[in-house]
Order: C-alpha cells, then structure tokens, then sequence
C-alpha cells in the first residue's frame, strides 16, 4: 500500500536582525504542532545561554567548509562575517516524516532556497521602523555599537528585500504579529 503520509512544507522566515524573528519563530513551534526547526551550522561563536544542536550547530571554519565540498547544504552564506547553512539532509529527512520545517535565515539563504524547492513559503517580517529597530539593538545589549551600526546598515538592504517574499508581516504589537505568521502557516501547510 502507498505510503499516503502528509509531505511536509518549507516556511522561510527572514527578517533584520532585532525584529523579533527569533521570538516569533519560539512561539509559533511551541503553539502549532507537526512542525519543527531547523536548526542551521554557524560559524559564529555561540552567545550566552545558546546551546549545540538546539540554537545551532556550533561549528569550526574548517568543519563548514568541508561541508560546503560535501555537498551538505541546501543553502549557505556568509552573514555579518560569519558562515551560516541549512542541512540538507535533516530538513528533507523532517519533511518526509511528515514535519513542515521553520527556516529562520537571511535573504540570500532565502533567495537560494526558494530556487531550490518551488513549493517554498516565505515570510518577512519587518520591524515598525528603523528607530524602533535601532532601540531594540540597543536594549538586548548582546551587541557593541559598531556592531549595531553595521546591523541597521544590513537591516536597510534586507528590508529592501521583503517584496520578494511571499508575505509580509509587522512585528509592532507581538502577539498580533504571532497571530498573522501563525494563519499564514495554517492557511499554507498541506493538508493531513
Ligand atoms: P544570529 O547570529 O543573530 O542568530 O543570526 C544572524 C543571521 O543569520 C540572521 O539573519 C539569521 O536568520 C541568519 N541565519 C541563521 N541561520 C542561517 C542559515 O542556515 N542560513 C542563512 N543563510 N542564514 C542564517
């Protein structure tokens, strides 16, 4: 008998950083069920608090690229100096078992992936503007001022970015923001 297991969806969610993506992407895996994270390699040093293998996988330069001849990444890119890249294998496994998966990555990830799987849906959430957006940098106090500069730098090209995805959220009032990501997944997942 045909395996008539639901296939699950890519759900790309893209945003500058200090909009609220990282929260937005928590609450939505913990409010909706049969869909899970990826969880990407970085080369980035993990913050305090971050975890292997549940924020990221924490990985050398010379271990990603070994990765990137390997062939194992659907996407990659080099984001704020940094190596990111999605696992190939571990997001097709999660959708074949039936899994969407929530992809929180830039928009050259973004615009990689979409070429790669057609049947993508992608969100960008944008912060209510880059004042709000700027406070918020300076309020997580995770990062120095020119870090922070060069972030809203990045912010303005990424936001340049957003009508190339399919939806588009703002991330004003939280739980408003939650709502709208969370019916657009709803209203895009294929059915059981
Ligand atoms: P952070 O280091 O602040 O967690 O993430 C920095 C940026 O890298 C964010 O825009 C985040 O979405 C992006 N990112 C995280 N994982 C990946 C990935 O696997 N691929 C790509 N292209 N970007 C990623």
């Amino acid at each position: 008998m045909l395996n008539k297991k639901r296939k699950g969806r890519l759900f790309i969610i893209s945003a500058p950083s200090g909009a609220g993506k990282t929260t937005l992407c928590h609450a939505v895996l913990a409010k909706l069920s049969q869909i899970v994270p990826s969880i990407s390699y970085t080369t980035r040093a993990p913050r305090e608090g971050e975890v292997t293998g549940k924020d990221y996988h924490f990985v050398s330069p010379q271990k990603f690229k070994a990765m990137i001849e390997e062939h194992a990444f659907a996407e990659w890119a080099i984001v704020h100096g940094h190596y990111y890249g999605t696992n190939k294998n571990l997001i097709e496994k999660s959708m074949q078992e039936g899994n969407d998966v929530l992809l929180s990555i830039d928009i050259q990830g973004a615009d990689q992936l979409r070429k790669l799987y057609s049947d993508a849906v992608s969100v960008f959430i944008n912060p209510p503007s880059l004042k709000e957006l700027k406070n918020r940098l300076i309020d997580r106090k995770s990062d120095s001022q020119m870090t922070i500069q060069k972030r809203l730098e990045v912010a303005k090209k990424e936001i340049a970015a957003a009508p190339s995805y399919q939806f588009q959220v703002v991330n004003d009032d939280f739980e408003q923001a939650l709502e709208e990501l969370i019916s657009i997944i709803k209203s895009q997942r294929h059915p059981s």
